[in-house]
């Protein structure tokens, strides 16, 4: 079976439904045909400022999202990033293997330092350490929205270039993205990724919303000129974003999507989407308040994950210091 590995950011309470269509949806269905291995990203959060409390309480609220969407602790191995030492041991090996060009190439530092006052030195080398993440695993494929492409691709270049300068250490892995769905856009913006740090609240669907609230939000997604439920990115941006995510939700193919709405009006599709939404995610609302009621559980939870994760993550770190001439 092939390894599949991939992490969220504990930056924010709730989840969105891009990342559960992007990220988490792919990872529930990964368990079935690959040895899958998910984290949250603590470390990565803290790239941009965190409160500490909030901080600790978001890595907690991000591990019972995960488990309330589907990823099974028993079948998946789930941990904490800053609970396996080797992540940030190999992310230094990773900052030496990439050069300060590439980093500033990358599109979302460029976008995440233009929106902050300070800008740490974290993020920056934030795709070092994403590497690490991975390579630590030996991951074949690492299933991510499309905002995480270009990282990916860097990622496999820092495999590749380590491999060559020192010999062969890690497995060069592939990026798992489903083209469909790997960008859902923010319903009050749809050229907008929908991101957790987004502006306003408005547009962004959190999978912890009331389901009033998560109606409300689709009622008054931002459509496009015209009548005509159609699928166009470019003249029917609002639209086409609504359909991508019914077609994700149903589980139908975007041709099916279409055509179930033909002829009808884009107040149809809001409100059956409204319904759809509703309908899946407030089962994972309330899953994730049940597991949040025993704390003490889901720390037990990640702690057995992190002692699973470092069995394989220390051996590689291991060779990796032993390659790079560490006494
Ligand atoms: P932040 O704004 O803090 O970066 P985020 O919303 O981008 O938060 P991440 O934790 O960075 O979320 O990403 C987790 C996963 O969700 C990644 O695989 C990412 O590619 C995916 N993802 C994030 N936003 C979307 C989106 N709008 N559509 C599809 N996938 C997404
Ligand atoms: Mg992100």
């Amino acid at each position: 079976r092939p390894r599949s590995l991939s992490g969220i950011q504990a930056t924010s309470d709730s989840l969105h439904l891009g990342n559960y269509i992007g990220a988490l949806q792919q990872f529930v269905a990964q368990q079935e045909t690959s040895d899958a291995w998910y984290f949250i990203a603590n470390m990565h959060a803290i790239t941009v400022p965190q409160d500490p409390a909030k901080l600790r309480e978001r890595t907690l609220l991000t591990a019972a999202q995960f488990i309330a969407a589907g990823v099974d602790p028993e079948r998946s191995v789930l941990f904490v990033q800053s609970q396996v030492d080797a992540h940030p041991k190999l992310g230094w090996i990773m900052e030496c293997v990439a050069s300060e060009g590439e980093a500033r190439r990358m599109t979302q530092f460029k976008d995440k330092s233009a929106k902050n006052e300070q800008v740490s030195l974290g993020l920056l080398t934030y795709p070092a350490l994403m590497a690490a993440d991975i390579l630590l695993y030996q991951a074949d494929v690492v299933p991510v929205g499309e905002d995480q492409r270009q990282h990916l691709e860097l990622t496999r270049n820092l495999a590749e270039r380590f491999n060559k300068r020192f010999g062969h250490t890690f497995t060069v892995p592939e990026p798992g993205i489903v083209k469909e769905t790997a960008k859902i856009y923010d319903l009050q913006d749809p050229t907008a990724k929908m991101s957790k740090s987004a502006q306003s609240p408005a547009g962004l669907v959190g999978i912890l919303d009331e389901p009033k609230a998560i109606a409300k939000k689709f009622k008054s997604a931002v459509t496009d000129d015209g009548t005509e439920v159609a699928f166009d990115r470019e003249a029917k941006p609002g639209v086409s974003n609504l359909l991508t995510i019914y077609s994700s939700l149903a589980g139908v193919d975007m041709a099916t999507a279409v055509e179930h709405f033909e002829g009808k009006m884009y107040g149809h599709l809001k409100g059956e989407l409204a319904d759809l939404a509703v309908e899946t995610l407030a089962p994972v609302r309330e899953r994730t308040l049940e597991l949040l009621a025993d704390r003490a559980e889901l720390t037990r939870i990640l702690a057995a994950g992190a002692q699973r994760a470092a069995e394989v993550a220390d051996p590689t770190v291991a060779a990796a210091y032993e390659r790079v001439g560490f006494l």
